[in-house]
């Protein structure tokens, strides 16, 4: 079984889609992590980040590791642990730039998150989550969800997360709001997907959230 969960930053979907993994015994795949992991190299090899052409080349040459465990998440790029690398606030920043607009790297992406997703059909299948999970990686999912929260919900699971409070309120809501923006095209391939489910966790717990996403899927 695939199942696939979309949803914009903050609306919690990584906490859900790990929980929903472990509890049904699937792998995991958080997209997201792959797309920061180009930008961590594009960066780091001090390519300009508008530079599509080269973009592009690096997400095509880069080594790329990631664990599909649910309990454990590794990312591994050219030979360098990037697992806390890739959630600095430089890359969570600089991300759209390069996944948004950089349809090259999206189809590099997009092929290996498919052969990822074909290999753990045989051992039972796959919670992936991302942004086109349903609407363009995994189009024959078997469950569909889109995991939507207001603002004011995803800024306080934010600031939750972050455990050193260096960042105020109005940095975490600026830099919400700007990812939003920067995910606009992105965002396209958030809607009209056939049979998605969408879920608002505003008022809901984590474990509420999993709860229904199982129940869902042994329907
Ligand atoms: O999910 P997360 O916030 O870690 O994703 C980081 C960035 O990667 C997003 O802001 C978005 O630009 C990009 N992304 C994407 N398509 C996906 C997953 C993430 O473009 N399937």
């Amino acid at each position: 079984m695939i199942i696939a969960v979309d949803g914009p930053s903050g609306s919690g979907k990584s906490s859900t889609a790990r929980g929903v993994a472990t509890r049904l015994g699937l792998q995991y795949l958080d997209t997201g992590a792959m797309y920061r992991a180009v930008a961590w190299s594009v960066l780091e090899s001090g390519i300009d980040a508008d530079d599509a052409e080269a973009a592009a080349t690096r997400a095509r040459e880069l080594r790329l590791e990631i664990s599909t465990d649910p309990r454990h998440q590794v990312v591994v790029a050219d030979g360098t642990d990037v697992t806390e690398a890739i959630r600095d606030p430089r890359i969570s920043a600089g991300v759209s730039r390069i996944a948004a607009t950089n349809l090259a790297v999206r189809a590099e992406l997009i092929r290996r998150q498919q052969a990822l997703i074909a290999a753990a059909k045989p051992s039972g299948g796959m919670v992936v989550e991302g942004r086109d999970i349903a609407t363009v990686v995994a189009t024959d999912a078997e469950l569909k969800v889109v995991l939507i929260a207001d603002q004011d919900a995803r800024m306080a699971r934010r600031k939750a997360e972050l455990s050193d409070g260096a960042v105020t309120s109005e940095q975490l809501r600026d830099q919400i709001v700007r990812r939003d923006a920067d995910d606009s095209t992105v965002a396209q391939f958030l809607v009209a997907s056939d049979g998605a489910v969408t879920i608002d966790s505003t008022y809901l717990s984590l474990e509420e959230v999993i709860d229904v996403i199982c129940r869902l899927a042994k329907e």
